[in-house]
């Protein structure tokens, strides 16, 4: 019966690593698949290039004649990278992106070929939307889809498709994807951004959001992963013993990388290298086959293009080297789960990040204006920044005994949170000139000093500053950035308008300097911002019993977490900011519930599979053999078999206990589940999946891991987390 465990073992052990050939220096053929500006001026006329930038810097509309011209080009150079196809892609509201290929090749009326692509094929498509989830939308409106080119972020030739970003939209205009809303959110940050780095820079005429993100995830030989039904159907382990060791012995952590991963990650940098993906850092991480890969950072929409192609090629690079790729958050029980760390800041074109400390009172007012802003919005809009990392899966790390915690806090150090201290005691109204010169020469003038010297860094915090930017890492190792991104720029938006509206206020009706004005306004953020501070340990008690004097929100479930979504300062906040309509963040709330219960119903689904068709069936073998042993026993030594068979007995009720445990638990699980099925409002069905069904999993874990360890190795039918994290 364990016949399909052993045989995977005996696959894994024959693996030798692939050898790779570099095919060149990288920065040779860095993005040489991507038609980016280096192509577009190859193969553009002026006209056409001219009108391709505006459309990426400033949003203008590229008309049909000119889509055209871009059509063709693109055509003549995907076609001489050879590429056959050519395909929209874009990012529906399941989380990753989805495709569908069309052959360039055409037949003419007269029945000649050739090969073709317009404009129109290039600007919009309308692919059959009706499979993706829509929260009702499209029901609404009884409205079909279409895709709409995305000219910010380039079309690029992979294996032998053209890509083509784009938005996924209704007719109506409603967004059914995740794209089109961190477009708008990045459009909100650009012009609030924008309208404030005036007051220090008149030059500046365009802010970016910057992204770079880390993406951790753990890498699984394929036949092993393969023996695991539940890891094939649900991403991760349900049931398993812990292994003897862990990570205990923190000797994986940057350790030396074992060679078959090491091929990989060179083979899957040379692919992303050739797709315009910026790699840079490759490691081991804390858990046994746990590792990460960084890139230098990128415009935010550009950077989460990147990220979801990563992890498509991931996986098909994982499959040429015979492994599996797990990107869920929390794959095995008992030790570390992976997360996808949001590095985020704002840039302007004049090259300077806004996060970022300078040289001179005025660039330090400016990072200060930035700085405190960001903090204030957090704290504002703390709990939709949670809501923006909410899944099934993601709840097994956040509000788990994992890091980091559910409660949303900023961590800033010491050094900027006594820089903030001083703020918080700048006069009301004018200031005097020696009150200027102070401020300028001991307090925002030695911002760059501190900076050097703040080295401790708080590993617990769910945002933290690091430097130069702010890090959030409560993202999922699954989850597309595109969410918490969206809400992150939106809030910022938000808070740097009202700021700036704030200001002139103050220099307009008060009479205020504006370095006045807004040294005044800070000193309020800086007060009423308090409570998202902390510098302790995010993972301890105490620190939750904290927040909830400080009213900070600890949604540790999914249902809970979205609850916020449609809160009316919510729907005001995207309604305002031009990010999304009621409509949308509706039918968001509803689509991410939709996913929460399915999640969790098929976790569910596969218990009931292992339990009866794996476990169940070993472990009354196992018995049995105990039974015929004790039965032989008795034959032997008539009466005194009792004390001969003692152990054997005992285990036998061992096994009885926690088999009747297990058929009674998932009995009841499915029970819940049946009960579930019926209910039609999603909300109330999502918090009976979360509240009825899913704690029955860990009480069937349990029994499953106890028998898992009473049970002969030879007889366990299921890949043990031995062989899963230590197999190389
Ligand atoms: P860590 O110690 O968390 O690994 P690193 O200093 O290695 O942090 O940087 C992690 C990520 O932060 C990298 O992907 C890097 O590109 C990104 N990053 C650095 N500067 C910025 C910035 N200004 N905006 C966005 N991301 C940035
Ligand atoms: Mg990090």
């Amino acid at each position: 019966m364990s016949g399909l465990r052993f045989k995977a073992i005996f696959e894994s052990q024959k693996r030798v690593p692939l050898p790779i050939e570099e095919i060149g220096r990288r920065s040779e053929f860095f993005a040489s698949n991507v038609f980016n500006e280096d192509k577009m001026l190859q193969h553009l006329t002026k006209d056409a290039l001219a009108s391709v930038k505006g459309a990426i810097d400033s949003g203008t509309k590229i008309e049909r004649k000119i889509a055209d011209q871009v059509a063709e080009a693109m055509k003549g150079w995907a076609i001489h990278k050879g590429a056959t196809h050519y395909t929209h892609w874009f990012q529906p509201l399941t989380g990753t992106t989805a495709e569908k290929h069309d052959a360039f090749f055409d037949l003419l009326p007269e029945g000649k070929a050739l090969e073709k692509f317009g404009g129109g094929q290039l600007v919009q498509q309308e692919p059959d939307a009706s499979s993706f989830p829509h929260g009702g939308i499209r029901n609404t409106f009884e409205a079909r889809g279409y895709t709409a080119w995305d000219p910010t972020s380039p079309a690029f030739v992979y294996g032998t498709t053209l890509c083509i970003p784009t938005i996924f939209v209704a007719y109506t205009g409603e967004a059914l994807d995740n794209k089109a809303p961190l477009l708008r959110a990045l459009l909100a940050v650009d012009d609030a951004a924008t309208a404030v780095a005036k007051y220090f820079d008149k030059n500046v005429s365009k802010v970016n959001a910057t992204l770079g993100w880390e993406q951790e995830y753990f890498l699984i030989d394929k036949s092993l992963a393969m023996s695991r039904p539940d890891i094939v159907m649900t991403g991760r382990t349900l049931i398993g013993q812990t292994a003897a060791k862990g990570q205990q012995l923190d000797d994986h952590y940057f350790g030396v990388i074992p060679s078959r991963v090491l091929s990989f990650m060179r083979h899957l940098e040379v692919e992303c290298t050739k797709l315009g993906i910026p790699v840079k850092t490759r490691h081991n991480e804390v858990a046994p086959n746990q590792f990460e890969l960084a890139p230098i950072f990128e415009e935010a929409n550009l950077a989460v293009d990147h990220n979801l192609l990563l992890m498509d090629v991931m996986e098909k690079v994982a499959e040429k080297h015979h492994m599996k790729v797990l990107f869920h958050e929390k794959p095995f029980a008992g030790i570390n789960g992976s997360g996808k760390h949001n590095n985020w800041s704002l840039s302007t074109d004049t090259g300077v990040n806004l996060l970022s400390p300078g040289s001179t009172p005025m660039k330090n007012l400016q990072f200060l204006t930035f700085f405190v802003n960001t903090i204030k919005a957090v704290d504002t809009y703390e709990e939709l920044l949670r809501s923006s990392i909410a899944s099934a899966s993601n709840d097994y790390r956040l509000g788990a005994n994992e890091a980091p915690p559910a409660i949303i806090s900023i961590f800033i150090g010491k050094q900027l949170s006594s820089v903030l201290d001083e703020l918080e005691g700048v006069s009301k109204g004018k200031l005097s000139p020696e009150e200027k010169t102070e401020l300028k020469l001991n307090v925002v003038g030695k911002i760059p000093e501190i900076m050097l010297d703040n080295t401790d860094r708080n590993r617990t915090s769910p945002f933290a500053f690091t430097g130069n930017k702010f890090e959030m890492r409560g993202v999922g190792s699954k989850t597309n950035c595109a969410k918490p991104m969206t809400v992150l720029n939106t809030i910022v938006a938000k808070q740097l308008k009202a700021f700036k509206e704030e200001v002139d206020l103050l220099v307009d009706n008060k009479n205020l300097k504006k370095d006045e004005a807004i040294f005044n306004v800070l000193r309020e953020y800086i007060k009423t911002s308090k409570r998202i501070r902390f510098d302790g340990d995010g993972y301890s008690s105490d620190w939750e019993k904290e927040a909830v004097k400080r009213k900070l929100s600890n949604n540790k479930n999914t249902p809970d977490a979205l609850q916020v979504l449609v809160k009316k300062e919510s729907l005001d906040l995207f309604r305002s900011m031009n990010v999304m309509s009621e409509v949308e963040v509706r039918a968001r709330q509803e689509v991410e519930l939709e996913a929460y219960i399915m999640h969790v119903q098929i976790e569910g689904r596969v218990f009931n599979e292992l339990i009866y068709s794996y476990v169940i069936p070993s472990v009354v073998e196992y018995q049995n053999r105990l039974i015929k042993n004790v039965r032989g026993l008795k034959e032997i030594y008539g009466a005194s078999y009792q004390k001969k068979a003692k152990g054997q007995l005992v285990l036998i009720e061992e096994i009885s206990g926690h088999l009747e445990y297990l058929k009674e638990k998932t009995d009841a699980m499915v029970e819940e589940r049946k009960k579930a099925n019926i209910m039609t409002d999603t909300h109330t069905k999502a918090y009976a999946y979360c509240d009825r069904v899913k704690p029955y999993f860990e009480v069937i874990r349990y029994h499953c891991d106890k028998l898992e360890r009473l049970v002969d190795d030879q007889l366990w039918p299921l890949t043990k987390y031995r062989e899963l994290l230590f197999v190389k």
